[in-house]
């Protein structure tokens, strides 16, 4: 049966393409967040679409996404920052070279462009890298935009109603078909999508999140540094890692000549302070990389918290035992990346259409706790 009305929960970029994909199906959808559209984690963002090679699930979903972004990319407005400069895969020695062949190998088999270069290739695609790199991974078709403006217009243009932050209102529970305000009003619908970022599982018991916050700094002005998404090969390895806290470089040049420098990983600081020892190894770590970003000022230093899950999939689809109530969240540090794929997903459950991509591996039913 295809539902006729939704209520969305959440307007990072997760819920604002959950809320603009269902709209754009034919469903009328409210979407409710009493900071506003783009705020959370999405504010915080690098704002990278990028596709990811390992494991499998991730890869087909951060491909389809970036195929479904590059549909919107082109119409957004100036402000979003879309940019297509790619991401250049950098590796220091023969064992992160022998990663490059790897992800280029997956990415061949996936469809997905990509390029090994030699360290001289490297070098002479970005020429401010220090000296010596042993080679890297051209992705030439990842892109960048600024993820709050991306989900402003997503909603504008297929005309979602908005109930915040005019009414700042938050949603305080959800049930079957309905969710509970904090004036104690109530708001019904046919199905209802829990998108709220890390805050979901304060409204859905037993979603498995956990904080993973990240700092980010940006430059003034450097247009001519970087041309590509520069990351580190070891940032893989620092993603999956356990619960250590981690540091890794990766550098993104802004369509308005800004450079964004990141990043770190640490589990369970719910915190928005920057902390100086984490800022400190990133800097340090990307003037490695960059020796001539020492001499460039920094305008802005900012953190912000990733929903992590203990699998490290994003949590998507019909929860397992509340009838209409779906779940959009868990995305980590890819959630820009994913939103597109996840808002046809949930459409899909929605409209009772053929999903494209395979929706098993997001499955909400894999956690136990939500049984209970
Ligand atoms: C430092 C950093 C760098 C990142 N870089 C990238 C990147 O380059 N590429 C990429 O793909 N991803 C990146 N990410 C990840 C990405 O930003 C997140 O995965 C994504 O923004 C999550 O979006 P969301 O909509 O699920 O959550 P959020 O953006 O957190 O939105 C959740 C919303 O729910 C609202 N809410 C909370 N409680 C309630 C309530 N009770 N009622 C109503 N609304 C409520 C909040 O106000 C919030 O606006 C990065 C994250 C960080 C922290």
């Amino acid at each position: 049966m295809t539902a006729r009305s939704a209520i969305v929960v959440g307007a990072g970029i997760v819920g604002s393409c959950c809320a603009s994909t269902l709209a754009r199906r034919g469903i009328a959808t409210t979407i409710i967040d009493p900071r506003g559209v783009g705020q959370g984690a999405t504010s915080a963002g690098m704002g990278h679409i990028v596709v990811m090679d390992d494991p499998a699930p991730e890869l087909a979903i951060t491909k389809r996404s970036r195929d479904l972004w590059d549909e919107i990319l082109p119409l957004l407005p100036k402000d979003a920052g879309f940019r297509r400069c790619g991401t250049l895969w950098i590796a220091t020695d023969d064992a992160e070279f022998s990663e490059a062949r790897a992800k280029h190998a997956r990415f061949n088999a996936a469809g997905v462009e990509s390029h090994l270069l030699t360290g001289a290739q490297v070098a002479a695609e970005e020429p401010h890298l220090r000296p010596g790199l042993f080679g890297g991974l051209l992705v030439p078709g990842d892109s960048i935009v600024l993820p709050a403006v991306a989900a402003r217009w997503l909603l504008r243009e297929a005309g979602v109603v908005s109930d915040g932050p005019a009414s700042v209102r938050a949603v305080m529970t959800i049930g079957a078909n309905q969710v509970t305000l904090d004036d104690g009003s109530r708001l019904y619908a046919d199905i209802i999508v829990n998108a709220a970022g890390l805050w979901s599982r304060e409204l859905t018991r037993g979603l498995p999140l956990r904080a993973r916050k990240g700092h980010l700094w940006m430059t003034a002005r450097a247009p001519d540094l970087c041309r590509h998404q520069i990351v580190a090969l070891d940032y893989i390895k620092k993603v999956h890692s356990t619960d250590a806290v981690t540091t890794s470089f990766n550098i993104q040049p802004r369509a308005s000549g800004h450079l964004v420098v990141g990043s770190s990983r640490q589990f369970d600081v719910e915190t928005e302070a920057v902390d100086a020892p984490i800022l400190g190894a990133m800097t340090e770590l990307a003037t490695t990389f960059l020796p001539s970003l020492v001499a460039i000022q920094t305008e802005r230093v900012w953190t912000g918290l990733r929903a992590a899950t203990p699998d490290g999939l994003p949590i998507i689809g019909p929860h397992p035992s509340i009838p209409s109530l779906y779940l959009a969240a868990g995305h980590e540090g890819l959630g820009l990346t994913m939103s597109m794929a996840t808002a046809e997903i949930i459409a899909d459950f929605a409209t009772g259409r053929a999903p494209l991509l395979d929706p098993s591996p997001y499955a909400p039913s894999r956690f136990k706790e939500l049984l209970a």
